[in-house]
């Protein structure tokens, strides 16, 4: 079972990879919760505003420190949770990041949106992460990113929970090619070792095949490791 708290001034939008399919189920089936709050609620400003121009000039507006501390500590055991800044400043999210999160119990999510954070609010994470070198105008995306994909591996959230380990980025390898019916599609054919029915000879190819795959297309993930 996992928790995440994702602070965010669009609910509806991280929500919405909540109501279908694989998550849908693990919540239904208590191995994953997701709460939303919209730290507008928590601005003391007359309008509720949660943002304000930059000090020293300068284009858009810049979140608040005050509502985003205030939702943080509304949080029950706030102290004990990973709390993490999506930013496109951060460390590039990947599997093995996922893996750590994966094992924690409670994770605080905070998504930025216009211009970005008051520097202070960086001092309320454990961790800022970016999912890649691109600007996004929310951290939604982001958090729904972390949240699938942390969750996928919680032990239950798969249907099969053997599909993982062979999946990319396993042992620095890209998955081994996948093929299902037809047989024949176009001329383009089945290799034959898969309907061989001899599954070590599968095994032996299977493994062949992702480590030409990962060479051809991500070589970077066997020289560097980082998985
Ligand atoms: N001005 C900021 C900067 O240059 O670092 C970018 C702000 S961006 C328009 C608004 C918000 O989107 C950020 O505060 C962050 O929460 C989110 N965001 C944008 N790109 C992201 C990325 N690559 N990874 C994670 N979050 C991102």
């Amino acid at each position: 079972m996992i928790k995440f708290d994702c602070l965010t001034l669009f609910p509806k939008m991280v929500g919405s990879i909540l109501s279908d399919s694989i998550l849908k189920r693990a919540i239904e089936n208590k191995l994953l919760e997701v709460n939303f709050i919209d730290f507008r609620s928590f601005s003391k400003m007359k309008h509720k505003n949660v943002d304000d121009s930059p000090y020293g000039g300068g284009a858009g507006m810049v979140l608040m420190a005050p509502p985003i501390y205030e939702a943080i500590h509304s949080i029950n055991d706030n102290d004990k949770a990973f709390k993490i800044l999506l930013t496109p400043q951060g460390e590039k999210y990947t599997e093995k990041t996922a893996k750590m999160l994966a094992s924690k119990e409670h994770i605080i999510l905070i998504c930025g949106h216009y211009e970005g954070f008051d520097e202070r609010i960086r001092s309320f994470a454990d961790m800022e992460l970016s999912i890649g070198d691109y600007v996004l105008t929310g951290g939604e995306i982001a958090a729904m990113a972390i949240i699938d994909s942390v969750s996928r591996l919680i032990p239950g959230v798969l249907h099969n929970d053997m599909s993982a380990p062979t999946d990319t980025f396993e042992n620095n390898l890209i998955e081994f090619p996948q093929y299902t019916k037809p047989y024949d599609f176009m001329g383009m054919k089945v290799p034959d070792v898969l309907i061989s029915g001899n599954h070590q000879e599968i095994d032996k190819w299977r493994q062949a095949e992702s480590l030409k795959k990962t060479k051809e297309k991500r070589p970077d993930l066997l020289k560097e490791g980082n998985n």
